[in-house]
């Protein structure tokens, strides 16, 4: 499976499924940056996947559907103007002959679904897992944002994350304050040099995650080990937030 990012705003990623001159876009933002890209490699457009309802992943939809021939699939949230296939637990849909099931992540908002092709081992998911964190609490609970990460941890170790912001150095500078740790000094120094060629960090693993994301509860600071889990995910999300 071949995909592309298509950099959107300061630090978004429109991830992009290419297959025999065809792309289908996860949360495109900004319908401009994906419209340059279908001219400049003559590519057309198939299908839009939506994962919730922030407009820095949705605005480009209306503009987009007016070029594009598949179907936007999305939130079961009637809030999101062009959604044709409204999406819930276990679903399944095809694009460029693809097949993904949805996994429902709600926390950083109520409505926001994953997507994992199962054959590909990719996930998509939008602002729930970044890479060595995890997005904001802004309508759900620390219960729901951890149950949803929990899942996604879940997946096989090689499956590839494509996370929708390039967020991955400010997380690990948060962790490495958290943790003394070498994996995530390693992979901080890693990143660092990436980013410095002008390259990006993602995707991900589930694998790579569960060495260096502290919200995926695989290893926890000294100071939280005496909570639950649950517990210990809140204070983290919290200390992040007052980072
Ligand atoms: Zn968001
Ligand atoms: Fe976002």
């Amino acid at each position: 499976m071949k995909i592309f990012h298509i950099p959107a705003f300061a630090d978004n990623y429109i991830w992009s499924i290419e297959k025999e001159g065809k792309i289908s876009v996860v949360d495109p933002g900004d319908a401009k940056a994906v419209l340059n890209v279908l001219e400049n490699q003559n590519l057309s457009l198939e299908d839009i996947l939506v994962t919730h309802h922030h407009y820095d992943h949705t605005g480009g939809i209306n503009e987009l559907k007016k070029v594009m021939q598949g179907k936007v699939y999305g939130p079961d949230n009637l809030a999101i103007e062009g959604i044709d296939v409204a999406l819930k637990e276990n679903d399944q849909f095809t694009t460029l002959g693809y097949e993904f099931s949805v996994i429902e992540t709600p926390g950083h908002t109520l409505d926001h679904i994953s997507f994992h092709c199962h054959e590909k081992n990719v996930l998509f998911c939008g602002d729930t897992l970044f890479s060595g964190g995890c997005g904001r609490l802004f309508e759900g609970t620390y219960q729901q944002l951890f149950n949803s990460l929990q899942k996604l941890v879940g997946l096989p170790n090689d499956t590839k994350v494509y996370c929708t912001h390039e967020y991955t150095l400010a997380n690990l500078v948060f962790a490495e304050q958290q943790i003394s740790d070498q994996e995530i000094s390693n992979y901080k120094k890693n990143v660092e040099a990436k980013l410095n060629k002008g390259e990006i960090s993602l995707p991900s693993s589930i694998e790579i995650e569960k060495k260096i994301n502290l919200f995926l509860m695989q290893k926890i600071p000294n100071d939280l080990k005496h909570l639950l889990p649950e517990e210990s995910f809140k204070e983290l999300r919290i200390r992040k937030d007052n980072f």
